[in-house]
Parts: C-alpha cells; sequence; structure tokens
C-alpha cells in the first residue's frame, strides 16, 4: 500500500482579534493536530490558542476552511466520504476510502460525518 505523506500546516498566529469582541488577543499557547485527507495524505496543522481578556474566553487559530473545528478528516475527505455513500453501504465506503486515499475510518464515524452533513 502507498505510504502516507505528511504534510505539515503552520496556521499559528502571533495576535488575532477575537471573533466576538473584536479585541486583539495575544497568543497563549500552541497546539498540534492530525487531519486525514485525500490521496495519503496526513495533515499535521500546528495553531495557536488565544486568550480574549474582555471576554475572558480562550479560542483558537485553527484554519476551520481546511477542517471543521474538531474534525479528524480535511473539508475535501469528507465531501468524498458524502460523494461515495451515493448507492453504496457505509462498509464499502470505509473500504473504498482505505484503499484509495489511505484513511482509516469506522463506520460510526463516517456515519457521523454523513449525518451531519446531510442537515
Ligand atoms: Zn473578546
Amino acid at each position: 500500500m502507498q505510504k502516507i505523506e505528511i504534510v505539515k500546516h503552520n496556521a499559528t498566529k502571533r495576535q488575532i482579534a477575537c471573533k466576538k469582541c473584536g479585541s486583539i488577543c495575544n497568543r497563549h499557547s500552541k497546539r498540534k493536530r492530525k487531519v486525514a485527507g485525500l490521496n495519503f495524505k496526513m495533515y499535521e496543522i500546528t495553531f495557536s490558542i488565544h486568550y480574549c481578556l474582555k471576554c475572558n474566553k480562550y479560542f483558537s487559530s485553527e484554519n476551520v476552511l481546511l477542517t471543521g473545528k474538531g474534525n479528524r478528516f480535511t473539508e475535501a475527505a469528507q465531501s468524498k466520504m458524502v460523494e461515495a455513500y451515493e448507492g453504496r453501504s457505509l462498509e464499502s465506503v470505509c473500504i473504498k476510502m482505505m484503499k484509495e486515499h489511505g484513511i482509516k475510518i469506522s463506520v460510526s464515524t463516517l456515519y457521523d460525518i454523513i449525518k451531519r452533513r446531510a442537515e
């Protein structure tokens, strides 16, 4: 089987405006997470956590265009899953994603993604 390529993506910011009040907030810390994408790619995303003094809230610099919040798969990969589900069983979509894209996904996770995106 094809090897998974790790693609590093830096989404950290030194300062970012609070989405709620617009105050400029400094970086508090950095975090990393992995997101599986199409074509045997695994994105390692580094993002920053910011703290708003005014709202007393933490928020992140994550690129939600690349992937939805907290998701383990890229937006493109999720669209592909939904597309592949047309006329197929969940099990066969899981096998297809593994074979064609190197994405490991369980039937229940796949079901959640399809359900969420159908809403
Ligand atoms: Zn704020």
